[in-house]
């Protein structure tokens, strides 16, 4: 039976053997899919061992989705601008990398959510590992202004430097959010699965607009209420883990399984 792993510490916590086990079921492929905890500092060796092993993919999560991108010989285009990897697969006895979490929030918002992205005013809040995977990929829906506002300035100016190049994107203080009509609030900190509070203005939120929490559960709990009492519409992001998840069984298996199943399971184990 193929083997794949999802690398991570901790690593209990990771709904992905759960979803790549309802994939493998619906497709009627023959895989195995476990959690690997890999200690701090031991992630290259760690991922040698199990593709020298005859492993045949991993995804990466926290804290490892830089050195997955540094450990592998190639890289997709879509890895190489996040600089970051969520996803490993064997090929000719090399590794390569590839970030499928960027497709994984644009097929959840999209498909799932029914949110338009062309010619919307997009602001996300945040300039962490998560937000660099995700501007890229927000960029080509071609909005028409992204702001990435960060508690560190200097990151969310440094971001939007870096993908200047994509489409219409700028960096600001989260002190310093711009006043705009945005279609669409995306949370990319970590304040919800910290349990703090995000200091943004009012005008942040606006009635109507779309939030979305890239943290899922009890984890985005507070912003997805914060946002539905002031009159937004507002979801976590279980789907993006989800559809990041049929992203990387489709490259590894050649077939795209269904989500709305799996989500609506999770979603149900969840209640
Ligand atoms: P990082 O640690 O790389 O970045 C954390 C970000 O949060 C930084 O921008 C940081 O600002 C900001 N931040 C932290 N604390 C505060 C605070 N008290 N006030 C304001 N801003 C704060 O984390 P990631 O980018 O990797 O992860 C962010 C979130 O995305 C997590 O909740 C994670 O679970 C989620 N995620 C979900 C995925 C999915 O599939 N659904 C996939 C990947 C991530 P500063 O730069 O100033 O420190």
């Amino acid at each position: 039976m193929d083997r794949y792993v999802v690398m991570g510490n901790p690593i209990s916590h990771s709904l992905s053997p759960t979803i790549h086990a309802a994939f493998a079921r619906t497709t009627k492929e023959s895989i195995e899919y476990t959690g690997l905890l890999v200690p701090l500092g031991q992630f290259a060796r760690s991922a040698r061992r199990f593709f020298d092993e005859g492993g045949r993919g991993a995804n990466v999560t926290l804290p490892f989705k830089l050195d997955a991108f540094d450990l592998a010989a190639t890289k997709t285009d879509r890895a190489i601008v996040a600089g970051a990897a969520n996803f490993l697969i064997a090929r000719g006895g090399a590794i390569e990398a590839d970030n499928t979490d960027g497709a994984g929030l644009v097929t959840d918002l999209t498909h799932n959510q029914g949110v338009r992205l062309g010619g919307a005013h997009i602001l996300v809040l945040g300039a962490g590992g998560a937000a660099r995977g995700i501007v890229a990929p927000l960029l080509a829906c071609k909005p028409a202004r992204l702001v990435i506002a960060n508690r560190t300035a200097a990151r969310a100016l440094e971001l939007a430097a870096r993908f200047g190049d994509h489409g219409p994107v700028e960096g600001v203080a989260l002190d310093a959010i711009p006043r705009d009509r945005y279609d669409l609030v995306l949370n990319a900190t970590s304040t919800s699965t910290h349990g703090e509070t995000l200091p943004v203005p009012a005008h942040a939120l606006p009635p109507g607009a779309f939030a979305y929490d890239l943290a899922y559960g009890a984890g985005a709990r507070a912003f997805v209420e914060r946002a539905t009492a002031v009159g937004m519409k507002a979801a976590d992001g279980l789907g993006m883990l989800v559809e990041q998840a049929a992203e990387s069984f489709e490259l590894w298996r050649g077939v795209r399984p269904e989500t709305r199943p799996v989500l609506a399971e999770l979603r149900a184990r969840m209640a």
